[in-house]
């Protein structure tokens, strides 16, 4: 079997409470829609029982297959190492923590048998989140729209189907820092969505902590705007043009005025703040550059030790 008709692509990070459930609901939803689909699980390196019962699942059942990396290099990474394998006509990539229902997946492939080649699934309304993971969300994707020119859905995540000729284009994207739901926007066709209640998380907790969450977020702002790179500009022509008022103020007392300024006050709070501007400007900076960095380095994206069937000749990219 070279393909497949749907391929469901599952990135699962500590899952193992999740697992049998998942496989459970998802045979009985996707035998409904066709038999020739193929289950992708992409193993990030869990440090639970989660490989142990993949190696059960593929020998029980030849339409699950896995593949495990050799330490965990996150969501974004695992998603994209399963769309490289996966070899179905349309793919579902869904999360691992019965977050994203299986029971949505018909109506994402109705859409797409209508022609649609992106058909996102939408929240309705988000259970079990912290109120601090929704207004975080939310401005995060207020300020996404306001600095990009590229149009992502307010309040979806990865849980989308697309088609292979997106799976393909996606493939051709070699950055390191992914941000999976800004680059389907950016690439097009025909998208739609489907409307559905996020459930909260079934077992285990998140694998997403503040910090990786601060990383997401400035990956996807870097990848598609260069708005703080300008603003760098801007800050620095505006201290500029009031440092250049200062100095002719300076001059005038002390030349006209004949006065000497005594008090540190001015020169303390000028210091530090034109400091503080220097530092911030030459961070932001340095978020580009590192990313250019690694992307020059031109590593792989990720490493696959194990996998239920051959890996393909090149691992990543
Ligand atoms: N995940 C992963 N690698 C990680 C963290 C998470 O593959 O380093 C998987 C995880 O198993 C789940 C999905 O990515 O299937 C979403 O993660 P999570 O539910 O922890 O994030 P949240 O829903 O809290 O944003
Ligand atoms: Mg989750």
């Amino acid at each position: 079997m070279n393909t497949s008709e749907l391929s469901i692509v599952i990135p699962v990070y500590n899952e193992a409470g999740n697992l049998p459930v998942l496989q459970e609901r998802l045979a009985r939803v996707l035998g409904g829609i066709t038999e020739n689909y193929e289950v992708l699980w992409v193993n990030d390196h869990s440090r639970d029982e989660t490989l142990a019962l993949l190696r059960q699942l593929a020998a029980a059942d030849a339409r699950h297959h896995y593949i495990s990396f050799s330490r965990n290099f996150g969501h974004q990474k695992a998603i994209c190492a399963g769309l490289d394998k996966c070899r179905g006509n349309a793919v579902v990539i869904m999360d691992g923590d019965l977050q994203d229902p299986p029971e949505l997946i018909p109506a994402l492939y109705e859409k797409y048998r209508e022609g649609y080649k992106v058909v996102y699934a939408q929240r309705r309304a988000r259970k079990g989140e912290t109120v601090f993971k929704k207004t975080s969300a939310a401005l995060f994707y207020r300020l996404m729209r306001n600095t990009t020119h590229i149009n992502i859905p307010v309040d979806t995540g990865d849980f989308r189907l697309i088609d292979r000729q997106v799976v393909d284009y996606l493939k051709k994207m070699p950055e390191q820092h992914k941000f999976l739901r800004g680059q389907i926007a950016w690439i097009g066709f025909r998208q739609t969505s489907v409307l559905y209640d996020r459930e909260s998380r079934h077992s285990g907790k998140t694998g997403y902590s503040l910090s990786k969450m601060i990383r997401f977020a400035v990956d996807g702002i870097t990848a598609f705007s260069d708005l703080p790179l300008r603003l760098a500009t801007v800050s620095g022509f505006t201290v500029s043009f009031v440092a250049f008022l200062v100095i002719l103020y300076a001059l005038y007392s002390k030349f006209a005025l004949h006065q000497v300024i005594t008090g540190w006050t001015s020169l303390i709070i000028s210091t530090m703040f034109i400091g503080g501007i220097q530092l911030l400007t030459i961070g932001i900076i340095g978020e580009y550059i590192s990313r250019i960095n690694n992307d020059v380095r031109g590593r792989p994206l990720y490493i696959i030790e194990e996998a239920s069937q051959p890996p393909g000749a090149e691992t990543g990219n």
